[in-house]
C-alpha cells in the first residue's frame, strides 16, 4: 500500500514546493491506482494496472489497426472500412481500447489538466509505434485544436503527447504546419458520416513547403471514427506529404465490451 506516499507527495506540493522537481525527489506510486509501486523504473504503471489495460493485440487490421475482438482466432486481415479504402493514411495504430484505466487517464489529462498522465500515456504510444512507422519518420505532427478550444482548455493534449514522444524518440515535432481553422462542435454524439461532414475543411496546412515530401507521424489521443485523422491526412497529402502514419493512445469501438467486466472495471461506467 503506497497511498500514504502519494498523500505525502500531495501534502508537500500543497506547501508550495515546485511539482516538477518534487516528482524527482519523491517518486509517485502507480499512476492509475496509487497503491503499488510501478513495475519498473521506466514504467508509470504497476503490474496489476498493466494487466487491466485493454491492449490491442492481433488479430488486427494491418492497415487501420482495428482489433477483431469477436474472432480472436483469425489472422490479421483488412477490416470492412479498409476493404472500401476509407482511410487515406498509410497505416494507423492505437495502443489500447478506449476503456477503463486508459479512458480514465485520457479524461484526467484532457478535462482535468492532470499533466502527470502524459508519461504513462506516452508509454502506451511507444508500445504501439511499430518499427515500420518509426523507420524514416521525418517529423511528428499533433492534431491541432481550434484556437478557441485551446484557450478554453489551456493546452492541446495531442501536442503535449507529441512533445514527450518526440523527445524520447529524438524526432522533431512540428506544431506549426497544421492548423484547425474552422470551429467544429464536439463530435461525441455524431455518427461516422456526420463526423466526416463536421470536420470537412476544418484543417489547413499553414506551411505547405515544410510538408512536401515529408514522412509524417500524425498523433492524437483517441481514434473514434477516424474522421479527424482522415481529414488531416487529406490536407497534408494535398500539400505533398510523402506518407502519413497515424498513432493514437486509444481506439474507441462502440460495440466492444470487456470479456471480464469485473477485471476491466471502467470508472466511467
Ligand atoms: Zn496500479
Ligand atoms: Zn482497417
Amino acid at each position: 500500500m503506497r497511498q500514504w506516499w502519494n498523500r505525502l507527495v500531495k501534502a508537500v506540493s500543497l506547501m508550495g514546493l515546485g511539482a516538477a522537481w518534487l516528482d524527482l525527489l519523491l517518486p509517485r506510486g502507480c499512476v492509475a491506482c496509487g497503491e503499488n509501486w510501478p513495475s519498473s523504473a521506466e514504467s508509470s504503471w504497476c503490474d496489476r494496472c498493466l494487466e487491466k489495460i485493454p491492449w490491442i493485440r492481433s488479430p488486427i487490421c494491418p492497415h487501420c489497426g482495428r482489433p477483431f475482438h469477436k474472432s480472436p482466432s483469425c489472422g490479421n486481415h483488412l477490416c470492412g472500412d479498409c476493404e472500401l479504402a476509407r482511410y487515406p493514411f498509410q497505416s494507423a495504430r492505437s495502443a489500447a481500447l478506449h476503456w477503463g484505466v486508459v479512458r480514465q487517464g485520457i479524461h484526467n489529462l484532457k478535462f482535468g489538466g492532470q499533466l502527470h498522465w502524459i508519461p504513462p500515456l506516452v508509454e502506451l504510444l511507444e508500445s504501439a509505434w511499430t518499427d515500420e512507422m518509426r523507420k524514416g519518420t521525418d517529423c511528428i505532427v499533433p492534431v491541432p485544436l481550434h484556437v478557441k478550444r485551446l484557450r478554453q482548455r489551456g493546452f492541446n493534449q495531442a501536442a503535449l503527447l507529441a512533445r514527450a514522444l518526440g523527445k524520447a524518440a529524438g524526432i522533431p515535432v512540428r506544431y506549426d504546419v497544421l492548423a484547425r481553422s474552422v470551429w467544429t462542435e464536439p463530435q461525441t454524439r455524431l455518427k461516422r458520416e456526420e463526423r466526416l461532414e463536421n470536420v470537412k475543411g476544418a484543417f489547413v496546412v499553414s506551411r505547405p513547403s515544410d510538408v512536401r515530401g515529408k514522412r509524417i507521424l500524425l498523433l492524437d489521443d483517441v481514434f473514434t471514427t477516424g474522421s479527424t485523422l482522415c481529414e488531416c491526412t487529406r490536407v497534408l497529402k494535398k500539400c505533398g506529404a510523402a506518407q502519413i502514419h497515424a498513432l493514437t493512445v486509444s481506439r474507441s469501438l462502440p460495440d466492444w465490451r470487456p470479456p471480464f467486466p469485473s477485471d476491466l472495471d471502467d470508472p466511467q461506467g
